[in-house]
């Protein structure tokens, strides 16, 4: 690794969701003339072996409980070892969770800690004060709105607040493989729909699948060959019951013939090419929603709600919708009015293309990223 920086990347989850979809695009573009990108997981899944497949360096280290001193001794022990075998030079951490870990090891090996935050802190949440404690040399928001729940809750005062919107591989998403579009159509049966319209991500109830059900319902009246497709499941250990209540709403609704539970699914292209919109009725803030970026970059319009950090991504009217938060009668003349007026659909996907690949780009957002690190490793 002589010449180049190495650059440890501590990840709290071993699946994958928006934060890891960020760092994935980071380990695999970084400059590799100047940096080497290695990444330490406490938590084995199968997002590790993504990384390990772009033949990225990894190191897994599994956590208990954080509440366990033993524990959490230990594991900052051996992950200070790491840092040293591998001469790491600078530590970025995700979550407050990865920052816990991350940081105290990055500081007790005496190199700089870079903590991106990927969510909205507040001054209620125990992990959230603990992490805002530990050193950090700048911490990275991915929204405005993330930066300043950051700022609100803690002051800015402890280290520079940087944004950096994540960004996602528009080629990637705008070239479905035909092949794998067939087969999804046809495992999903969906030409038996006029339309289809997908949501994508982990089942929580944060993520308002219920309001995107009880919106299907009102569509449902005036178009029954519209289909709704709901793709992810519950993730990170997570098992509220939030999956089998919306399984159970779907028939409570009588859309049992209408909504496909699709699982979690690698093809998010072809999902996004067999739909026609993508909805996203988030009920608490995020701080942002590659998702939204991922159906932009398809060309598809998105529907989002009006909260958090898809305020930054999506422009009403021209990219797409944004609806109050919780209000599915909202959210069902959105989609209504859309799936109705077929031109109107098209140039709001072309403009959320446009959209996609001026502002939310894997390269610019590495670049950003890079300056940090410059910053950081060479004072300039
Ligand atoms: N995702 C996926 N398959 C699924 C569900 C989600 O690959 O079945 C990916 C999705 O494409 C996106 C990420 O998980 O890259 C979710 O990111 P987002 O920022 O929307 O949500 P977060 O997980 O950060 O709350």
């Amino acid at each position: 690794m002589s010449g180049r920086s190495p650059i440890a990347f501590v990840l709290p989850v071993g699946e994958r969701g928006g934060a890891e979809s960020v760092f994935f695009e980071i380990l695999r573009r970084l400059d590799r003339g100047r940096f080497a990108p290695v990444a330490i997981f406490l938590r084995d899944g199968p997002f590790v072996r993504e990384v390990k497949e772009a033949g990225i360096p990894i190191h897994v280290q599994p956590i208990t409980r954080l509440r366990d001193p033993f524990d959490y001794g230990r594991t900052i022990r051996a992950l200070r070892q790491q840092l040293a075998q591998w001469r790491v030079q600078l530590v970025v951490s995700s979550h407050g969770y990865g920052h816990l870990y991350g940081g105290v090891a990055a500081w007790w090996a005496r190199v700089p800690a870079i903590w991106w935050q990927h969510g909205i802190a507040s001054s209620r949440h125990l992990l959230d004060r603990m992490a805002v404690r530990i050193p950090a040399r700048v911490v990275i928001a991915s929204s405005r709105s993330a930066a300043e729940a950051h700022c609100r809750a803690f002051g800015s005062a402890r280290a520079p607040l940087r944004v950096i919107h994540p960004g996602v591989d528009v080629e990637w998403f705008r070239s479905p493989d035909p092949q794998r579009l067939a087969r999804i159509r046809e495992e999903l049966r969906l030409e038996r729909f006029r339309s289809l319209v997908s949501a994508i991500g982990r089942l929580e109830p944060g993520k308002g699948q219920d309001l995107l059900l009880r919106a299907a319902r009102l569509v449902g009246e005036r178009r029954p060959d519209v289909g709704f497709l709901i793709v992810g499941e519950e993730l990170h250990g997570a098992r509220s019951g939030y999956a089998s209540a919306l399984r159970a709403l779907v028939v409570a609704l009588g859309l049992s013939e209408r909504v496909i539970f699709a699982g979690f699914r690698r093809e998010i292209p072809e999902v996004l090419a067999a739909s026609d919109l993508l909805v996203h009725a988030a009920t608490r803030p995020e701080s942002f929603g590659l998702v939204l970026c991922e159906a932009m970059a398809a060309g598809r319009p998105v529907i989002a709600t009006d909260i958090g950090g898809a305020r930054e991504i999506v422009v009403s009217e021209e990219t797409g919708w944004l609806v109050p938060p919780g209000d599915p009668v909202a959210l069902a003349k959105a989609v209504l009015s859309l799936l109705e007026d077929a031109e109107r659909r098209r140039a709001m996907g072309q403009a959320a293309e446009r959209r996609a690949r001026a502002c939310f780009e894997a390269r610019r957002m590495v670049a950003q990223f890079e300056h940090v690190l410059d910053e950081l490793l060479l004072g300039s």
